[in-house]
């Protein structure tokens, strides 16, 4: 079985354990230069040093990647320790980390409460691929919508990430994958953003990011700040199920690359695959999608479209998206369908899914089928949650792996989105 192929290592012990974050202290991470420099002053340190101390923090945490406060060793030792007092820079708890024979990733990590409220788990998962890596990254624990083919979908709403736990996946995923500068680079010193274990990143995971508009924006604008994470905005891409009012704010205010799930070419199939779309129509996307800033030849939407058998998968099917979006600049997308337990669909056939993208292709688009991946490790948003949950449930016993197993082979993974 796939399983036994795949390496889970046991967070459970010690060793492998990194700090927790605390439950009462409030984060740094996700505060940008004006949040530092706010943080600093709230701890007494006068404003003619904020600037400067602020620049430091930033460099320590983002540029740096530390979770130690004592790492910072340009800063004195009277600072780092009040600084640990009031404020808080570990990790999230890492519940689970699979690592799939062809190299895919997926966390489960857990954040601690912040205020009122319960721990909550957010699943990410990194992609290798031939001169990049992509990080599929959760906007919120679970999602109001509710599409008809999609596992998240039938998970409550838990609530919004905040702008650190978004950054904290990104974070920790290249803790984990050995992606930050190691702890004896110079302090100042350039660190290039060339040859990046995670050089992509796919607003992707659970939730709608542009439900969470804020804290997605504040979380992508210090990933794409160039003297931070320094992720270049043309390499994060923020998928969206068609929030219209947020569409042309995304490019404006992040100017990040844009894509839609679309689906369905008819109204009246959307309405029911994507539900969103009784509220905001194909025709009000496409328009939105036309507006979008920024968009050329050299960036254009990617239009997602899950292959589902004998739903929204004939040729007549592919014409009528060959039309829909013409004079927008698009790639297209063709998703498996990734089959989950109880979900009413089938994926297309292998021979469909070719014959409709050979129309596409033939029209002038890009359409690249997006090859299964992380099968052995459950690699599909949504679906590493739910496993997770059902195995603490009767204590991991067999009969469970087993039905872990069982999932395992169904499950196929939405892979490398994103920049071509
Ligand atoms: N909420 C956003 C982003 C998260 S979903 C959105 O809907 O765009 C990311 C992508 O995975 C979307 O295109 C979504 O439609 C697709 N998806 C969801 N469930 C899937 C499944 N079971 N198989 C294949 N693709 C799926
Ligand atoms: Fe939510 Fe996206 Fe899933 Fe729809 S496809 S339920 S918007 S996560």
């Amino acid at each position: 079985m796939a399983f036994d192929m795949t390496l889970t290592l046991d967070l459970t012990h010690p060793a492998t354990r990194p700090p927790v974050a605390s439950v009462d202290k409030p984060p740094l991470i996700g505060l940008d230069r004006a949040g530092l420099k706010e943080a600093l002053g709230s701890i007494g340190i006068e404003t003619r040093q904020q600037n400067m101390r602020a620049g430091q923090l930033w460099h320590w945490l983002y540029v740096r990647g530390i979770s130690d406060f004592d790492a910072m060793v340009n800063v004195s030792k009277d600072l780092r320790a009040e600084l640990k007092r009031h404020f808080s820079i570990a990790r999230p708890d890492i519940v689970e980390e699979q690592i799939s024979q062809d190299g895919t990733r997926k966390w489960l990590f857990r954040f601690p409460p912040r205020g009122a409220g319960r721990p909550v788990e957010v699943e990410t998962v990194y992609i290798p691929e031939e001169g990049r890596g992509t990080l599929c990254v959760s906007s919120q624990v679970g999602c109001t919508l509710t599409c008809s083919f999609c596992h998240t979908g039938t998970q409550k709403l838990v609530r919004n990430l905040t702008a650190e736990e978004i950054l904290a996946q990104i974070m920790t995923a290249r803790d984990r994958l050995g992606d930050f500068p190691g702890a004896d680079t110079p302090v100042g010193a350039i660190v290039p953003s060339e040859g990046r274990k995670v050089s992509n990143i796919v607003m992707m995971g659970m939730g709608e990011p542009l439900y969470n508009f804020d804290n997605v924006k504040q979380a992508l604008l210090i990933a794409t700040d160039g003297d931070g994470l320094s992720l270049s905005k043309r390499r994060v891409t923020l998928s969206t199920s068609g929030v219209v009012p947020e569409i042309h704010r995304t490019g404006a205010e992040m100017n990040v690359m844009l894509a839609i799930s679309l689906h369905a070419v008819t109204d009246e199939l959307r309405d029911v695959l994507v539900p969103i779309n009784k509220k905001y129509p194909l025709k009000d996307l496409l328009d939105a999608c036309r507006a979008y800033p920024g968009l050329s030849n050299a960036r254009r939407i990617t239009f997602e479209y899950v292959m589902l058998k004998g739903v929204n998968d004939s040729p007549a099917d592919a014409r009528q998206l060959v039309r829909l979006l013409k004079g927008i600049p698009a790639k297209i997308n063709l998703i498996p369908f990734n089959k989950w337990p109880g979900a009413g669909y089938e994926c297309s056939s292998w021979e469909t899914i070719e014959t409709f993208a050979d129309i596409v292709n033939h029209a002038g688009y890009a359409s690249p089928i997006r090859t299964p991946r992380g099968r052995d490790i459950l690699a599909a948003c949504g679906q590493l949650k739910s496993a997770s949950e059902r195995m603490r449930k009767t204590d991991r016993d067999a009969l469970e792996a087993q039905r872990l197993d069982e999932m395992a082979l169904q499950a196929m993974m939405i892979a490398g989105h994103g920049e071509a």
